[in-house]
């Protein structure tokens, strides 16, 4: 599709807005060669002056918010509303990092028998580059190059070729902030030659947020040349309801948690659990909510879902849900791409879910929601625990102790006890098993591409 560049198209027209064809191998050696030139200069520039970039940089994002929005939304599809708030979640996240993130990579002193002086420094390793993915265009690049940044590190973005213009507006928006020239870099280029850039001694070590094939073509690359990688893989998060929970709070986190950005997003809760005495009604609330969803223009405030942001994916979602119901799971609502023009899909219910169906093994990237009943916590622990993905989850009761008792028992990266999944700066984000290694965000995101360093002083 993309043979020769990224093509921006809105995916509730159809039309295309821009297209950006690939940088020439001149273009890809000089963005390099800028990066390491700027790294060299950030690196040496002391902390107080680091944070105030990024103050700024906070503030030229909500300068622009509403222009950014409105690319985010034209580029893919989401709600203008969410888009808004994406920005500012984004802003935020800088003025947290700037506002904790000095005491964090601050030198750590470590005592020892005697008088000896030790400590650990926290060092850049370099130009870091990251492959992202486009269903939070600016968002996931701000959770990953922010803590990245800080450190005194560079960051070469490889964005998705569908939300190329969002890549550009944020490089703009890092050099309007007074950052380096070239230390926020973006390449647009094809996959042989993002393996070629891995290996590259200029870059020190590759995040990537994606899917499990993009991120173990990647991880293999780096692991090659030697280099540390990161992954922020998909997920398929168990939302557990148990019989002593609030149905109408769990119902109502539970259609935000699955539809909001039209379900493209990799924390979505995917697979309902539910206990056996509220599954029934539960599930009547449930669909009865999701019924009730807006779904068309992204840009008129009373939507709630635009459309998926790329027709090819919206057929694999369709197929999955084709597949799901030929192996005996029941349609309560939905099921059908909407007819006309754009990718919009209609929000999906699906019961009867089993393990082995298609909705309960793979990733449901859109507005498909698998219900399973369960007999019992064990029953339900178990469930979560059989997908291959461990990134994070939600659980539903009265019983907070309990809940934080059956978290210890759930192979993930994160548990919301009467909350859904969520990222924030203060937390560390990232998943177990499929769904990667390594974490984004909180000290564990700002030290991770760091060199600590032991300083022992007799
Ligand atoms: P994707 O197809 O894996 O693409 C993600 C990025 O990886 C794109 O920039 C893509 O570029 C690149 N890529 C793919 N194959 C590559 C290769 N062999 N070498 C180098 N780069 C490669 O995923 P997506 O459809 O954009 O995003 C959806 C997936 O991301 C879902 O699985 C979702 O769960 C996951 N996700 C995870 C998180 C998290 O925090 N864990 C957050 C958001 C999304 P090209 O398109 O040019 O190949």
């Amino acid at each position: 599709v993309y043979a020769s560049g990224g093509v921006s198209r809105n995916p509730a027209t159809g039309e295309t807005i821009a297209t950006y064809p690939y940088q020439t191998v001149d273009e890809v050696e000089a963005t390099m060669q800028a990066s390491a030139e700027a790294f060299r200069v950030w690196r040496d520039t002391p902390m107080e002056q680091r944070v105030a970039a990024y103050r700024r940089l906070a503030e030229t994002l909500r300068e622009r918010s509403d222009t950014l929005a409105a690319l985010i939304t034209a580029e893919m599809g989401k709600t203008i509303g969410a888009a808004r708030s994406e920005i500012e979640k984004s802003a935020g996240t800088l003025d947290w990092l700037a506002e904790h993130g000095p005491a964090i990579l601050a030198d750590e002193p470590v005592s020892v028998d005697g008088d000896d002086e030790v400590h650990v420094s926290y060092l850049p390793i370099g130009t870091i580059l990251g492959v992202m993915p486009w269903n939070l265009p600016i968002w996931q690049v701000i959770r990953a190059s922010g803590p990245i940044m800080l450190s005194g590190n560079g960051f070469l973005l490889k964005h998705a070729p569908n939300v190329m213009g969002s890549a550009y507006a944020l490089q703009q928006a890092y050099e309007a902030s007074g950052f380096p020239k070239g230390l926020f870099g973006n390449l647009n280029t094809d996959n042989e030659t993002v393996a070629r850039v891995i290996e590259d001694p200029r870059i020190a070590a590759v995040t990537l947020t994606g899917s499990m094939r993009a991120g173990a073509a990647v991880a293999a690359t780096a692991a090659r040349a030697l280099k540390k990688s990161l992954l922020e893989l998909g997920g398929s998060d168990a939302f557990i309801v148990l019989a002593d929970a609030n149905l109408d709070l769990a119902v109502a986190a539970g259609i935000q948690a699955r539809f909001g950005n039209s379900g493209q997003v990799c924390l979505a809760a995917k697979r309902f659990l539910l206990e056996r005495p509220i599954a029934q009604e539960f599930t009547r609330k449930f669909v009865e909510a999701a019924s009730k969803l807006k779904v068309g223009d992204p840009l008129d405030a009373s939507t709630a879902l635009g459309p998926m942001a790329r027709h090819d994916l919206r057929d694999e979602l369709h197929e999955q849900v084709e597949r799901t119901l030929a192996q005996g799971a029941k349609l309560l609502l939905g099921g059908q791409k909407v007819e006309g023009p754009g990718n919009f899909y209609a929000p999906t219910v699906l019961a009867d879910v089993a393990p082995g169906m298609a909705a309960f093994e793979e990733e449901t990237f859109g507005p498909v929601a698998a219900i399973t009943m369960v007999e019992d916590v064990e029953h339900a622990i178990a469930l979560t625990n059989a997908s291959e993905y461990g990134l994070g989850g939600s659980l539903w009761t009265a019983d907070t102790a309990r809940a934080q008792r059956i978290a210890r028992r759930l192979e993930t990266g994160g548990v919301f006890i009467n909350g859904f999944s969520a990222s924030n700066p203060r937390i560390p984000v990232g998943g177990v098993k499929k769904s990667g290694y390594g974490r984004e965000l909180s000290h564990f995101g700002l030290r991770e591409f760091t060199n600590p360093q032991a300083v022992w002083t007799k």
